[in-house]
């Protein structure tokens, strides 16, 4: 089969679970490599430079913007998020399946640049799960955890542009179904022109004698 990587979205409600399940994903399969996003807001507890982000000033996020160093970028509850070109493109090239885990405006916006994008929503069984989630996680402020209620109810519109919904109850099995859908798409036909090329060229040439 071709030997390329596959450039993934995966987007979801913050409070999803998508971030433990990226996790969860990476701890267990080999192939894929999830992108740094740069970002303007302030760290959170526990979070570390260039694990977690890449945390950057508003000035120095607008210059990476001026010098087409970002994919893609958005305005996400008054901060700035995007991510750096490079090393997408390093990965790609080298066979690994990339995953940017990035809100829904970042990723329409990948799509239309890379229309083989495979585009994946996550999100938990119900409404009271999702603010449950975000109330236990006691890093946000009242206004913050509304702010992204009202942020959720607003992406819930886009969910229909993605590809695949995945459906964040329990983490194993999401993984897992994740794992499998990549999988899958790597046998699309569309993206197995080299192969197919070939065996075409193979088959003409053992009619004509040749092999
Ligand atoms: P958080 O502040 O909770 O880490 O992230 C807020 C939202 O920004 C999440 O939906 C996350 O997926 C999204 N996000 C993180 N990095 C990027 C990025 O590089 N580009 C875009 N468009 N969204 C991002």
């Amino acid at each position: 089969m071709d030997n390329k990587g596959i450039l993934i979205v995966v987007s979801g409600f913050s409070g999803s679970g998508k971030g433990t399940l990226m996790k969860v994903l990476l701890d267990a399969y080999d192939n894929y490599a999830l992108s740094i996003s740069a970002t303007t807001r302030q760290p959170r507890a526990g979070e570390v430079e260039g694990v977690h982000y890449f945390y950057r000033s508003n000035e120095e996020f607008e210059k990476m913007i001026a010098k087409d160093e970002l994919i893609e970028y958005a305005r996400y509850v008054n901060n700035y998020y995007g991510t750096p070109r490079d090393y997408v493109e390093e990965q790609l090239n080298s066979g690994k399946d990339v995953i940017l885990e990035i809100e829904i405006q970042g990723a329409l916006k990948v799509k239309k640049k890379y229309p083989e994008t495979l585009l994946l929503f996550v999100t938990p069984p119900d409404a009271a799960t999702l603010e449950r989630r975000l109330v236990g996680r006691g890093t946000e402020t009242p206004e913050v955890i509304r702010s992204r209620m009202l942020r959720a109810a607003q992406e819930a519109d886009g969910m229909d542009a993605y590809d695949y919904l995945i459906i964040n109850d329990d983490i194993e099995a999401c993984r897992d179904e994740v794992h499998r859908i990549i999988q899958s798409e790597h046998h699309r036909c569309s993206r197995n022109v080299e192969f197919m090329d070939q065996i075409k060229a193979e088959l003409k040439a053992n009619l004509k004698g040749e092999l």
